[in-house]
């Protein structure tokens, strides 16, 4: 027995929170009071310079019979009483004491009598409606209340079983024979199946009296929506229709559906889906429990039948035999019955809800559309759910701890390291915020580490990431997300061998172990398996993958200047239908206001191909081939019939899109508004003024993203003939060639500049390709930092000694120059309130810069780099003022090659794919 204590201990702790606590050692006598506390000079708090419009805080002040406290000021109502009832705890001693299997015992006794006395009917309990509908059954089942049932709505008899027996937590049904015992000692009347009970004396007739008028008010009869999971995993899962009515209970209605007689050999399953939900699997007692009650009770059970994978898999429970999902019974907030339906888009949510990604589409109700995110950028940029909120509900679904969040404070700093242990990532939000307030400046001073726990406390998984935040919060939204994204990889593909769990691990600091870990996930493998094998029956007869066919209307052909490249965030509105046969179309999901950030993922990829080509105000239409049966079905607002549609076979998916509005990032936000011109406007004209004084004829732009500096160049009557632009991401390189090629065509726009060739490559300019060699001027704005520091290094010395230009401009932030910008921090009318040192939260002006140089670090790379290749350089800048500190905003060095050296044999590598060709004597171009 000692040796169970233990587990059992912990479990409880796990469990339990510190309101728990409280209320079952002072049940009604705890009362909570929270008041709102506005922020003030004078708080008492720390002297920090905050902003007037802070978030408002919460205290709670708990009264208890002998003493008050007072909790910590939280951001939430509910995280105040949290506190104060641990500060209660704390200034108590409070214990917990956890009976023993025979102090159990007696409770069970003690709680069962209780529950059977007359009092017990008046209370609004979810089991007092059992007990009154007990009366309204007939015959032999008069008065009698199933055991199940009464151990799975009372928590306190089920805890108490737990602590008689912990394998009641993923068995529930050995909590019957516990029950029955005590049932034997109050004494009450069990029923020759050994699966019922009742008072041996009748309810005096006030009561009966009592539950007849509350009866009189309830519907004749109902008829409500549930599901059916089959325990063969061939077998569909179906929708089911049964009635309830007043004049019965509605078990015995579920016991009908199930094939049993009545409501006494059906077992109830703890609630799934939302914490709150009432949704519920119904199966039925195993048969070898049934045959067993002659003899001895209890220590005979052994399991039968098959186990209901799927049920299983959503209930964290062990199901056996066939299981019906559905949401009905009696409340804690009502005396009346509550039923709602349960369809089977139901059963795909609750099914896809176990899996993040599922948990992130469902927060954003695009389940079609969106997809989780694979990087943490910003706050502001992230829409739906956080990480650390989806990571608590998968663990949550899972059935697994709290996840532990431990934050190492002072990361870069070595020797000030601080380590804050906590088991509650409400705490984290309290804490985090009040400490990040405080630091400003330079660099990252929060890591974070995330340890995931099964229920008996063992290790599943931790991740360390290496990066460091500025924000607590941003840390471990990052480390949530890492793990988030390595479980979605796994949910993906179960059958994914642990060497590649392991390796993907490593990559995002993440380590599992896999013993431990699979003894928690294992059955998703056969629910994976099954609805495959359901999906394959569904669209076998597809016709394959649909070529996606893409028109648009009111295409006004206009690019209105957006740049939807990595970082800005994409504003639609979309609808999604499902086309069946010749003119079957079906809406499954549709939004007026749809925003997303752009590379990262954030939507399915087809989805982010299509807007990032797209100009603002444009429409446009295209099919696609059907993603998984569960997204359709969770998607589906008449489930049914699209159910029969997938099955007709030959269906596709339409999607219909309008890009409504584009939010550039941070970056380019920043360089709008404080500067004037805006920055990216100056360093076009500085590199225009370089082209007029260099009278050059060719021009190839390194890193031209989406072609802003070609395009401007098209607008001013230059020398330049030939100009080429080279980058490595194909979406920008497409949104290039589709400005460059309008401007080109229309002919007004061009007339003033002579080009007579325009060319696109992909490739990276880290590697050679002679077919820009020897230009006259080489630029590369801005994209430096967008690589990492060698490669940076690698790409100065691949240009000055291979590519040789006459001139090269590189352009690259001054990092010193940032406390300026985030001094003058611009805030978009949607930016939270909360997020007012969003700008600081990173260290640089744009997430994907791998690094910002200070005006030191840029001279000596561009000096020593001039030097190897004899170029001479010199220093500008665009934005600030020159010899004014910190100098200019974006820093500038200008390389000139001195003399003529040109290598003897130039290698005639060609790296690099062209894109799109264009030029003035044919005036036709390729793609
Ligand atoms: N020069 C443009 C774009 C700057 S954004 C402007 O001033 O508007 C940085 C660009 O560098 C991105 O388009 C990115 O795709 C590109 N880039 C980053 N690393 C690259 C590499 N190794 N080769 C080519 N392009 C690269
Ligand atoms: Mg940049």
């Amino acid at each position: 027995m000692g040796s169970q204590e233990n587990p059992v201990l912990a479990l409880k702790q796990k469990t339990l929170t510190p309101k728990a606590i409280i209320h079952q050692k002072f049940g009604a006598n705890a009362v909570y009071k929270v008041e709102e506390v506005k922020k003030s000079a004078d708080d008492g708090g720390p002297r920090l310079n905050l902003p007037q419009k802070g978030p408002c805080l919460f205290q709670c002040s708990l009264q208890l019979p002998e003493v008050t406290v007072v909790s910590e000021l939280c951001k939430k109502k509910k995280d105040a009483e949290q506190s104060a009832a641990e500060k209660a705890i704390e200034k108590l001693g409070i214990t917990l004491s956890i009976p023993t299997a025979q102090e159990a015992g007696d409770e069970v006794v003690g709680r069962l009598s209780y529950l059977f006395s007359d009092t017990f009917y008046t209370t609004v309990h979810p089991l007092s409606g059992h007990f009154r509908a007990a009366l309204l059954r007939k015959d032999q089942f008069y008065g009698y209340v199933p055991v199940s049932v009464i151990s799975f709505f009372d928590s306190k008899l089920l805890n108490l079983c737990k602590c008689i027996n912990p394998e009641v937590e993923t068995n529930s049904w050995l909590a019957v024979p516990l029950i029955l015992k005590a049932a034997a000692r109050v004494p009450l009347l069990i029923s020759e199946d050994h699966l019922s009970i009742r008072r041996p004396s009748p309810y005096p007739p006030e009561v009966l009296q009592a539950v007849d008028n509350q009866l009189s008010n309830l519907p004749e009869s109902t008829c409500i929506r549930a599901v059916r999971i089959p325990c063969l995993v061939d077998k569909i899962v179906e929708p089911l229709l049964f009635n309830i009515s007043i004049n019965g209970y509605y078990l015995d209605a579920i016991a009908q559906e199930l094939g049993v007689t009545d409501a006494s050999k059906v077992l109830v399953s703890r609630s799934v889906g939302k914490a709150s939900s009432e949704t519920r699997l119904y199966f039925c007692t195993p048969q070898s429990y049934m045959l067993n009650v002659s003899s001895e009770l209890g220590e005979e059970i052994t399991t039968d039948g098959t186990l209901n994978t799927r049920a299983t898999f959503l209930s964290g429970q062990k199901i056996y035999g066939d299981a019906i999902l559905a949401s009905v019974g009696y409340t804690w907030k009502s005396t009346d019955i509550f039923y709602e339906d349960a369809s089977l888009r139901s059963y795909f949510r609750i099914l896809i809800n176990k899996v993040p990604d599922g948990v992130y589409k469902l927060s954003r109700e695009a389940i079609l559309a969106a997809e989780m995110p694979t990087a943490f950028t910003t706050r502001s940029n992230w829409r739906g759910s956080y990480p650390r909120d989806i990571l608590c509900t998968i663990c949550r679904q899972h059935r697994l701890s709290v996840p532990e969040i431990i934050s190492l404070e002072n990361a870069e700093v070595p020797g000030v390291h601080k380590k804050m242990k906590l088991t509650d990532p409400r705490e984290q939000e309290t804490n985090g915020g009040g400490v990040a307030l405080g630091v400003a400046g330079v660099g990252g001073t929060f890591k974070c580490k995330i340890k995931i726990f099964s229920r008996s406390q063992e290790l599943i998984m931790c991740c360390t990431p290496k990066e460091s935040f500025k924000k607590q919060s941003d840390a471990i939204q990052d480390a949530a997300l890492k793990i988030l994204t390595w479980l979605n990889n796994y949910f993906q593909n179960p059958e994914i061998s642990v060497e590649n769990l392991t390796t993907s691990g490593h990559e995002i600091d993440i380590q599992f172990y896999p013993q431990c870990f699979f003894k928690e996930f294992k059955l998703y493998q056969s629910v994976h398996n099954s609805s495959r094998l359901l999906n394959s029956d569904c669209l076998s007869r597809n016709t394959g993958f649909l070529k996606s066919t893409m028109f648009s209307v009111n295409d006004n052909d206009q690019m209105l200047g957006v740049s939807l490249s990595t970082g800005s965030l994409a504003c639609i509105s979309y609808s999604i239908y499902l086309l069946a046969g010749e003119c079957m179309k079906e809406q499954l999901e549709s939004s007026e206001e749809f925003e997303f950030e752009i590379g990262v993922k954030a939507v399915s990829p087809h989805f982010e191909a299509v807007v990032t080509q797209m100009s603002l105000g444009q429409s446009i239409s295209y099919n696609k081939e059907v993603p998984s049966i569960e997204l359709i079905m969770a998607a589906a607002t008449d489930p049914e019939r699209i159910l029969s549609l997938l099955n007709s076979g030959g269906c596709s998916l339409e999607y219909s899109i309008t890009l409504l509005r584009v939010t550039e990032p941070l970056e380019e936000r920043m360089e709008q508004a404080l500067f004037s011109p805006p920055l990216s406007k100056q360093r076009v004209d500085f590199a225009l003024q370089q082209i007029k004084e260099s009278c050059a004829a060719s021009l190839v732009d390194f890193g031209c993203g989406s072609g802003s500096l070609l395009e401007s160049l098209l607008a001013y009557p230059t020398s330049l003939e030939t100009i080429v632009g080279v980058d490595i991401s194909q979406r920008s390189l497409a949104r290039a060639a589709k400005i460059l090629h309008t401007k080109l065509t229309t002919k007004t726009e061009a007339g003033s500049s002579r080009i007579k060739s325009a060319l696109l490559y992909d490739g990276s300019i880290t590697s050679f390709d002679s077919r820009l060699y020897g230009f006259d001027i080489g630029t590369c704005l801005e994209v430096i930092e967008h690589m990492e520091e060698d490669q940076a290094f690698l790409f100065g010395d691949v240009v000055l000694s291979s590519f040789r230009p006459k001139v090269l401009i590189v352009s690259t932030p001054n990092f010193e120059y940032n406390v300026i910008l985030h001094k003058s921090t611009v805030q978009g009318p949607e930016d939270d309130p909360d997020e007012k040192n969003q700008s600081q939260s990173s260290k640089f002006r744009n997430h994907d810069h791998k690094f910002e140089w200070t005006r030191e670090q840029f001279n000596d790379w561009a000096t020593k780099l001039a030097e190897r290749h004899n170029y001479s350089v010199k220093f500008s800048g665009v934005g600030g003022v020159d010899g004014v500190e910190p100098g200019y905003a974006s820093q500038i060095a200008v390389f000139r090659r001195e003399g003529d050296d040109f290598p003897e044999n130039v290698s005639s590598a060609h790296h690099y794919d062209i894109i799109w060709d264009w030029s003035s004597n044919s005036s036709s171009s390729l793609e």
